[in-house]
């Protein structure tokens, strides 16, 4: 089947990130395979049309104009696992990974489970928590890059959750990890999900937090110190559960959220004198370098 026939148009982006929130996307593809992925990177080149890569939306904002070009939804989905070497699928779910894998008492990715986004979503943020990063196991990543070839790229600079993939154009399709032998992996796994319902506004609607935390400071601690939780602009509101988290209470729309996400770094700033920066990626409706055929 051709590319162009998988193709839809004026799709909602709203079931496509965990905040429910965005208008639509002009057109909209669901890729299932690296070569499927690789069509579409050469399709996209010939008709230079703009594009955006999605995984679970679970770090992203769209644009309550939604986004003007193409949306790829990754579901590249594979899992391959032998004596500690996994080779996964980008679409595979990153949360279902660390309890997969902690039940084979392999150690590594314990602390993915609860994280709902996708392999690729974790490795273009650098996804981590208590303590780890998804950099610490990470071997190689499969991409399809600008010309639409498929690569393996081995040794990238990763920090704090920053990828070399957040200033490239490459498109991730799969992860290589390499991980070791834990006996109480499982038990470990299941510790963090259980503190994680205790302490995150799971079962809400969100993206996760808004803000990275400062060197050696705790966002949400500096957010709660200065009364913040709780204060609503619209439908988002700053969650009472954990103060770097914002909710779409009651139908948010993006621009409630831009709006409260000033307000918290104005406040913040004014208070502590401490510059917050977003982690959340807002996706603009335009990408101004592109040509959209109309
Ligand atoms: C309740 C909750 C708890 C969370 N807890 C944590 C946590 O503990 N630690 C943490 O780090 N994050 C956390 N997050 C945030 C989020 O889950 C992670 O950042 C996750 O890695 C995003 O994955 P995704 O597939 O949803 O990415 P998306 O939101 O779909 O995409 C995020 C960015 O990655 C790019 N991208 C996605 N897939 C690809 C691909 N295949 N190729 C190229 N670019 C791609 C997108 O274009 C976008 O710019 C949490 C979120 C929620 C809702």
């Amino acid at each position: 089947m051709s590319i162009e026939t998988l193709i839809k148009r004026n799709k909602s982006l709203k079931p496509f990130t965990t905040f429910g929130i965005g208008g639509e996307a002009r057109y909209f593809i669901e890729v299932r395979t690296i070569s499927q992925m690789q069509e579409v990177r050469h399709y996209i080149n010939r008709e230079k049309i703009p594009y955006w890569v999605v995984g679970k939306g679970s770090n992203s904002l769209f644009d309550d104009r939604g986004f003007d070009g193409l949306v790829i939804l990754n579901k590249i989905d594979f899992f391959e696992f032998e004596e500690g070497s996994l080779h996964v699928g980008a679409g595979f779910s990153f949360s279902l990974l660390g309890a997969k894998i902690a039940r084979k008492k392999w150690g590594g990715l314990e602390f993915a489970s609860g994280i709902p986004g996708t392999v690729g979503g974790a490795i273009y943020m650098n996804a981590g928590a208590n303590g780890k990063e998804t950099c610490d196991h990470l071997t190689a990543v499969g991409v399809i890059d600008e010309e639409g070839r498929y690569l393996e790229k081995k040794n990238l600079p990763f920090s704090y959750r920053t990828s070399p993939f957040q200033n490239n154009r490459d498109i991730i399709v799969s992860g290589r990890f390499q991980l070791d032998k834990v006996e109480n992996a499982r038990e470990a796994q299941l510790k963090i999900i259980e503190y994680r319902t205790k302490t995150q506004p799971y079962g809400e609607k969100s993206v996760g937090c808004i803000f990275r935390n400062p060197r050696d400071k705790s966002a949400g601690a500096l957010i709660e110190q200065c009364g913040l939780k709780g204060k609503k602009i619209g439908g988002a509101e700053v969650s009472l559960v954990h103060g770097n988290f914002i909710v779409n209470r009651e139908g948010a729309t993006a621009s409630d959220v831009l709006k409260l996400i000033e307000l918290i770094r104005e406040t913040v700033r004014e208070k502590t004198g401490e510059e917050l920066e977003i982690e959340v990626r807002p996706i603009p409706y335009q990408l101004e370098d592109f040509h959209v055929p109309r």
